[in-house]
């Protein structure tokens, strides 16, 4: 690896720190694979009228459904398929699809285009996408090209109808940055409606978390010191009732002689972004807000996204870079939390 100076790292960011945490302590302890990631999920006590591996075949059903819905990195996902085409006729989608995507377009507008779910020509230019990593640069010719077919407001949805269309045959769509948040969401409403009322749902660290844990505490979450060397923990968050996404750009980059590049594009620049603002974690209602609005934020950087987070009620966390380690910023509606 350090002979091409290149490095690639695909972790999260999180450490569900839970004392409680040996598989008997919940019935129902799940871990395995999904979307590129891994998830878990723990249930504190399971409701006497499920059926425990029935639900387990529901949640695991569910979670492959949507990975075969909105993954660019399967070809035959209903996404790719819309990306394919360069029809600009109306389309039939699913509705998680449609939900996913209203979702993307208005936080999107909500954060001037920081969030921008087009950019994914670009960050596959980066390498970031299901191409091979490039290692490289792209030229400026050839980002200004991409840049052109960018753009949410040449993706039109119609909600009644259930159709979808794009005004740019070339639009391509990458839905990597909320995906993964809406899954979370769709497995913790399944098991609301199952009657489960304390558990964790985690995605590639994306988190939803209702009640308490096995030590009939709120959930302890860990939030990681923003390094690529270590795991080492920032701060511990006790949480329920909420969700948590964190946005960072030391686990998943390139390095090209001594300049990293991040995952996470700014869209008006079509580069990726390069500031002090280590990683963000944003707590919200659902999970698919906290992963998107994660993403904008880092866009955004240290100055303007905290504006944003205090003009928007937004909670969030920024860990900043400094000389000899990093100082933690937190918006006004995250410090109302704790
Ligand atoms: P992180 O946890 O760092 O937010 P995610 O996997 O949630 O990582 O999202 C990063 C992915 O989102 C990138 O790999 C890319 O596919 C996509 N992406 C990059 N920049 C943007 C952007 N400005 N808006 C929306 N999606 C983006
Ligand atoms: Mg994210």
């Amino acid at each position: 690896m350090k002979r091409n100076l290149i490095a690639v790292f695909l972790f999260f960011s999180f450490i569900a720190c839970d004392p409680a945490s040996t598989k008997k302590n919940y019935p129902l302890h799940l871990s395995d694979v999904i979307m590129g990631t891994s998830y878990t999920i723990k249930v504190t006590s399971l409701p006497g009228s499920i059926e425990k591996d029935e639900l387990i075949s529901q949640i695991k059903r569910r979670l492959e459904t949507l990975d075969q819905t909105m993954s660019t990195y399967r070809q035959d996902s209903e996404l790719s398929q819309f990306n394919r085409s360069q029809s600009l006729q109306w389309q039939n989608v699913s509705k998680s699809l449609l939900t996913v995507l209203k979702e993307a377009k208005r936080i999107n507008e909500l954060t001037a285009g920081a969030f921008d779910i087009t950019v994914g020509p670009i960050v596959n230019l980066w390498g970031f996408g299901p191409d091979p990593m490039l290692h490289k640069a792209p030229g400026s010719e050839v980002i200004e090209a991409a840049l052109k077919k960018t753009g949410s407001e040449y993706l039109l949805l119609d909600e009644v109808g259930q159709k979808i269309k794009k005004t740019l045959p070339d639009l391509y769509l990458d839905l990597s940055a909320i995906a993964k948040g809406y899954a979370v969401d769709v497995v913790g409403e399944l098991l609301e409606q199952q009657g489960v009322l304390d558990y964790m749902v985690e995605i590639g660290g994306e988190l939803r978390l209702k009640g308490t844990n096995a030590n009939n505490k709120p959930w302890r979450i860990a939030i990681e010191k923003p390094t690529s060397e270590a795991r080492v923990i920032q701060k511990v968050l006790p949480l329920s009732d909420i969700s948590l996404a964190t946005s960072g750009d030391y686990r998943n980059y390139f390095e090209v002689g001594n300049v990293r590049f991040s995952h996470t594009i700014d869209p008006r620049t079509g580069k990726p972004i390069s500031h002090k603002l280590a990683s963000i974690t944003i707590l919200s209602h659902t999970t698919m807000e906290a992963d998107a609005t994660a993403t904008a934020l880092m866009v955004l950087g240290p100055v303007k996204g905290y504006e944003l987070a205090q003009e928007k009620d937004i909670a969030a966390l920024f860990i900043i870079k400094i000389n000899d380690g990093f100082v933690e910023k937190a918006s006004s509606a995250f410090l109302e939390k704790f």
